[in-house]
């Protein structure tokens, strides 16, 4: 039975990608900061999940863990997922999302050579490599320049993987866009929004300031996102791969679509508050995912309108039951 070690599990693209793999029979670990965290608690976390307690910023925890199940692939979502949160925490960014590839990496290796079995490596890697970025749409060849912590922190981790693979390692990068779901924390802008939709519709908050209507984004179904972690996993190469849908759409459209699905006109409850904006924010990101599509046979299954109704949908489901 395949073994997989996944790191952020707890997460967003972590539980769906636990959900996934437990559903195939594959052996699945997690890494959890501590037994009941909210995840588990919100019910995210498979049951079959076998969670081990650790932090990632622990190199003894990480090698520990990765000697005693031996997995076959490990991936690694742990990180501060957050850009806006990554510039109040620049260090606690690198710590997280930067330092523990290495050591990841490391005991992947260290665990291959003592055994004879080879042990797969999957990173998610972000967008955010590209920082306001050198061509439209991006590739796996794009020039790497972030401009951010969050940015800077996942271009190191990114490069190890590159230097593991360069030694041997089945190592893969897969470069993902912004993705969403009813799982996204509204510490997002897309969750804020749809969750701010349905409360509004519901009478239970009166407006909503966003920092900025323009930015355009290249926004994908987060199951579709952990999916292609598993198709780069089992594909038959290592390599980096963007993982995309080459759509972008704005702040105002999602708000627009989403107020829209929740009964209401957008313009009549949104303000803008340049303040809690981004200290520097890409205007635009966009990838190809070519290499996803013809390597691994990777596509997204729904539309940006899907998406966006999924979590209003959610969200009305939330905001009815905090009633009753
Ligand atoms: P998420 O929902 O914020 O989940 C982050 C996970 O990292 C959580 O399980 C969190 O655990 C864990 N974590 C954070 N600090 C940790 C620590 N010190 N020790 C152990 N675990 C720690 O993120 P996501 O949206 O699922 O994203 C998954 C990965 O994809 C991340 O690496 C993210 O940077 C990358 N990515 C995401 C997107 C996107 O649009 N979602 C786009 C590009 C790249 P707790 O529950 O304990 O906090």
């Amino acid at each position: 039975m395949p073994v997989a070690f996944i790191t952020g599990i707890t997460g967003q693209d972590g539980s769906y990608l636990a959900e996934s793999l437990a559903s195939q029979g594959v052996e699945v670990h997690g890494l959890v900061r501590s037994h009941d965290d909210r995840a588990a608690e919100q019910g995210h976390v498979h049951p079959d999940v076998i969670l081990h307690e650790g932090d990632i910023t622990n190199r003894e925890d990480l090698d520990r863990i990765v000697r005693s199940i031996k997995p076959s692939v490990i991936y690694n979502l742990a990180a501060v997922s957050s850009v806006y949160r990554s510039w109040a925490e620049p260090v606690n960014a690198a710590l997280v999302n930067a330092v523990p590839v290495a050591q990841l990496l490391d005991s992947a290796w260290q665990l291959q050579e003592s055994t004879g079995s080879q042990v797969r490596f999957v990173q998610a890697s972000s967008a955010e490599l590209f920082g306001q970025a050198a061509e439209s749409p991006q590739t796996e060849n794009t020039p790497i320049r972030p401009t951010s912590p969050y940015g800077a922190a996942k271009a190191y981790a990114h490069h190890m993987v590159g230097v593991y693979r360069g030694r041997g390692l089945f190592a893969s990068s897969c470069i993902l866009y912004n993705h969403e779901s009813p799982r996204r924390p509204e510490t997002f802008v897309t969750r804020k929004i749809t969750a701010a939709a349905a409360r509004i519709a519901r009478d239970q908050q009166n407006t909503l300031e966003l920092g900025t209507l323009d930015v355009r984004r290249d926004w994908g179904w987060a199951p579709d996102y952990a999916h292609a972690l598993e198709l780069a996993a089992a594909s038959e190469t290592a390599d980096d791969f963007v993982i995309a849908t080459g759509q972008t759409h704005s702040i105002a459209d999602f708000a627009r679509l989403a107020f829209a699905r929740a009964g209401l006109d957008w313009q009549e409850y949104v303000s803008v508050d340049k303040s809690i904006a981004r200290p520097v924010d890409p205007s635009e990101q966009v990838g190809d995912a070519t290499r996803a599509r013809t390597v691994l046979g990777w596509q997204p299954t729904k539309s940006f309108e899907e998406i966006v109704e999924a979590m209003v949908d959610n969200d009305l489901a939330l905001a009815d039951s905090a009633l009753s």
